[in-house]
């Protein structure tokens, strides 16, 4: 089973378009998968109808006894995030889980309890199986979320007998990026022509080197700026990755969106052209065999 992630070392360089686009464009079966768990968007161009909701539980908070307490005071006086308050209650907003109250009870009073950090859902859509996130507001565990709705994404596969994962990653270069790319079969890096797009891109690809991932670059919206395309390919070729694709600007990628759409899906043009061009160099990156081939 191959897994290819799309990804870009900045939002808002079109990668939702893009992974939505190869959904579209295979012939095969593929699983989608969001890992863009603190802001998921797959879902308003694949158009999913949820199949079923699962709770995700990766933090802890303390919960005090009251019954064991004697309130010797010993958990207030350790606790660094000012989480227990003088009645010895806990406010589960400022508790960070460390445990350490736990620890220092003498009576054992203190207990940790696990609380929901989001949730993540299976569901289908025009262009297969989708698994995507939400994770709670102020939660820290995206990594973990990212973890989870991959596996989903793997069994659901091994379930419906396909061979490719269709991964959409998150921006930057933290932990759910390290999350989404651990393991996988490729990585095409999405950017633009743009000061920081090109930072980024070099930021994204020590990160895929670190972890030898097989990676690519596709330069969405080239023509806006033609002579940082050309740098954008010249620091690629530096990098000994090679350029699957040149995406022109084109407003029907906009418009496909407001009707939400992939691009290939909504109408003809530059850009979908493009993408077609570009799905064709994934498959062979992928050494993957589509019947649209
Ligand atoms: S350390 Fe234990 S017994 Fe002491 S106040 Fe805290 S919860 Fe109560
Ligand atoms: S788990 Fe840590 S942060 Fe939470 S109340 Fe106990 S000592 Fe404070």
């Amino acid at each position: 089973m191959r897994e290819l992630v799309v990804i870009s070392g900045k939002g808002g360089t079109g990668k939702t378009s893009i992974t939505a686009s190869f959904a579209a464009l295979s012939s095969e079966q593929v699983v989608a998968a969001d890992c863009d768990v603190d802001a998921p968007d797959l879902q308003f161009v694949l158009r999913p109808t949820q199949r079923s909701e699962h709770d995700f539980c990766a933090s802890e908070v303390a919960e005090v006894d009251s019954s064991l307490c004697d309130e010797c005071g010993t958990c207030r006086d350790y606790c660094r995030f000012g989480a227990i308050d003088a009645a010895y209650r806990i406010d589960d907003v400022a508790c960070e889980g460390c445990g350490l109250c736990e620890l220092v009870c003498p009576r054992g009073a203190v207990q940790m309890r696990e609380i929901s950090s989001g949730c993540w859902f299976m569901s289908d859509s025009p262009c297969g199986p989708l698994v995507h996130a939400r994770l709670n507001f102020g939660e820290g565990n995206s990594g973990k979320l990212v973890a989870r709705v991959r596996e989903a994404a793997r069994v659901e596969a091994r379930r419906i007998g396909a061979d490719l994962i269709l991964v959409d990653g998150p921006p930057g270069i933290g932990c759910p990026v390290i999350a989404s790319i651990a393991g996988v079969s490729a990585a095409l890096i999405v950017t633009e022509p743009s000061p920081s797009g090109l930072h980024d891109l070099r930021r994204v690809v020590q990160v895929c080197d670190h972890f030898s991932i097989p990676a690519a670059v596709c330069i969405n919206r080239c023509d806006l700026d033609m002579q940082l395309t050309r740098r954008i390919a010249a620091v690629a070729q530096e990098e000994e990755l090679s350029v699957l694709g040149h995406i022109p600007y084109d407003n029907n990628v906009t418009k496909a969106q407001m009707q939400k759409r992939s691009a290939v899906e909504y109408a003809g043009g530059p850009a979908a052209d493009s993408i077609r061009e570009l799905w064709g160099a994934v498959v062979e990156l992928l050494n993957w065999r589509d019947d649209t081939e």
